[in-house]
């Protein structure tokens, strides 16, 4: 056993396997790698409790890889994974690790597909299942023997195969295989459900934990910043105008936010796709696929959606909703930095959130600073820099193909070089003009809120209870700043109303006559809604809109004073 090649040629493992993980790039057996490995190969069962990241899918491949006998075509190992992509991510990593043990197969098993082609591929000589627990399940139903002849069986993501509710389909999988088997349980937590499962299943257990919160964002810059729910999108899109990123992840709860951000970066003429528990199988792997190679540069997902997902591109993840534990936070933010690389993750905190970040404060053992939103003049500084960074290219070259024609024009219109350089920039910035004013104009309002730790006394218990106008106490606590020559509007008609923005945007754009960037923030509040509009002809414009109605009802606009 030669010295350089390090830990993981000291793990016993078949020089074969050792030379693929090599290849791959690994130097150094992870930590979970280098205690688990020895476990599995002497045969014991196992409980593996480590974050996100560390490395878990080759913890157990490896020494699985080293077990099976390749000469035997029949399913020796299962590996149950929560979701699709899972499946498919660790069915690619054994793979990579077996590229040098010619004839193991390895077929994945999941939902969203065909049954028969991924039975025949089981019964055709798969030595290696990778499943996720419901569809196997369903081929159970099938062939109750599928699984007769395994030896080896993982449990990766334990709790979050649980937290999809995988827990019947689980049972029936453990009757199904033998019970001299090996059982391998991997879980970033281990909660009580985990541990009886674990009880009942599992023989004599060896645990190895894993302290590795630390570890695990350190690589991650963490920063959190206050908007209002209503402000996320636009707050989004000015941090991303300076946030230089590759490939950025963006966290939010709901189905319909995924979709709604999602059109509003596409807008804005980002690379962005949604990615949820609705959208086909297929096509979320897609997307993921798009991600990797850069076709996509934002996927906007829910937890479950992105769970696990390893895309080594990604350095930014936007907690655009709060996460729902703190858990859930780490894994998120784990999606980027890996394997070592530097990431930088940004949480969006509503006031009513604060005490969450709180808690992830608490559990992370690190604080999350507060970052500001970027001002007018950042805003403005990074498309500058966005605009000399395209140019920079041409200016070395485009003299020799368009010297003569730019002559030719300067002649022609008989203007100046500046003139004519100017009238090009505006067409190659599509009109939009590169000056704070502008920028002032079209940006969101930032939100001011008092720091943190000066939350009153009636703040705190607004924070449990979401009743109707309480928000416009809220409101009146932490007061927006109107921007010069407006003045706030108010209407009865909110949310309970079926009303959104949009509605209200649109009724005073067509029956006030307005141009868009004369109305400013519009907020949708449960029992009612503020509107900034232009102080100038106020009084004009509330007689036009005083018969106006949205969704059915009357909008009866009334300048709202707030003291
Ligand atoms: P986990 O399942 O614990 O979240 P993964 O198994 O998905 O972690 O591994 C996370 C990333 O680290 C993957 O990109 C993987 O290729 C890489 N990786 C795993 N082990 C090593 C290692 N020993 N050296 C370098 N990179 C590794
Ligand atoms: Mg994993």
């Amino acid at each position: 056993m030669t010295q350089e090649t390090g830990g993981f040629a000291a793990l016993d493992l078949n020089p074969n396997i050792v030379a693929a993980v090599l290849a791959t790039g690994y130097e150094e057996p992870s930590a979970i790698q280098q205690q688990s490995i020895p476990i599995i190969l002497a045969g014991h069962d196992m409980i593996g409790q480590a974050q996100t990241g560390t490395g878990k899918t080759a913890a157990f491949a490896l020494p699985i890889l080293n077990k099976i006998d390749v000469s035997k075509r029949e399913p020796q190992a299962l590996i149950l994974a929560p979701t699709r992509e899972l499946a498919l991510q660790v069915a690619t990593a054994f793979e990579t690790y077996a590229k040098q043990m010619p004839g193991v197969n390895v077929v994945a098993v999941y939902g969203g597909a065909p049954m028969g082609p991924q039975l025949r591929a089981i019964r055709n000589g798969a030595q290696i299942v990778v499943a996720t627990p419901g569809r196997l399940c369903d081929h159970l139903r099938r062939d109750e023997k599928v699984l007769s002849t395994v030896q080896y069986l993982v449990l990766d993501e334990a709790d979050e195969m649980l937290k999809l509710g995988f827990m019947d389909d689980l049972e029936v999988i453990f009757d199904a295989i033998p019970a001299s088997r090996q059982t391998v349980l991997f879980s970033a937590t281990l909660p009580s459900s985990i541990r009886s499962i674990a009880e009942r299943h599992l023989r004599e257990p060896k645990h190895v934990k894993i302290q590795s919160k630390t570890q695990t964002v350190t690589a991650i810059e963490q920063a959190h910043l206050m908007v209002h729910a209503d402000q996320k999108i636009p707050a989004v899109l000015r941090l991303l105008e300076v946030e230089e990123f590759d490939a950025l992840i963006a966290f939010v709860r709901t189905k319909q936010a995924t979709l709604d951000l999602a059109a509003a970066l596409e807008a804005k003429g980002y690379k962005a796709a949604a990615l949820n528990g609705d959208i086909a199988q297929n096509q979320r792997e897609r997307v993921i696929d798009s991600l990797k190679d850069g076709r996509l540069d934002i996927v906007v997902a829910t937890d479950v959606a992105a769970r696990g997902l390893d895309v080594p591109r990604i350095t930014h993840v936007f907690n655009v909703d709060m996460p729902y534990d703190p858990e859930s936070y780490v894994h998120r933010i784990g999606r980027t930095g890996r394997a070592g690389r530097d990431g930088r993750a940004l949480l969006l905190v509503t006031p009513r959130e604060r005490r969450m970040l709180q808690v992830i404060e608490r559990v992370t053992g690190q604080k999350v600073a507060e970052a500001r939103l970027p001002n007018a003049q950042a805003v403005l500084d990074a498309r500058i820099k966005k605009l000399t960074n395209s140019l920079a290219p041409l200016v070395a070259e485009a003299e020799a193909t368009h010297g003569e024609l730019f002559d030719r024009l300067t002649a022609d219109l008989g203007c100046s070089a500046r003139a004519l350089a100017s009238a090009l920039l505006r067409k190659a910035t599509n009109g939009q003009a590169l000056d704070l004013a502008t920028v002032e104009r079209e940006q969101p309002l930032v939100p001011s809120f008092a720091p943190r730790g000066e939350r009153t006394e009636r703040g705190e218990r607004s924070d449990r209870g979401d009743r109707g106008d309480r928000g416009g106490d809220r409101e009146r606590r932490a007061p927006m700043p109107l921007a010069e020559g407006r003045v706030r509007c108010r209407t009865a008609l909110g949310a309970r109303d079926g009303i959104a923005a949009k509605n209200l945007l649109g009724a005073i754009l067509n029956e006030g006559g307005l141009a868009r960037d004369a109305i400013g923030r519009i907020q949708v509040r449960d029992s009612f809604s503020l509107i900034e509009l232009p102080e100038d002809g106020l009084e004009k414009l509330l007689s036009k809109l005083k018969d106006t109605r949205v969704a059915g009802k009357q909008l009866k606009l009334r300048r709202y004073r707030e003291d």
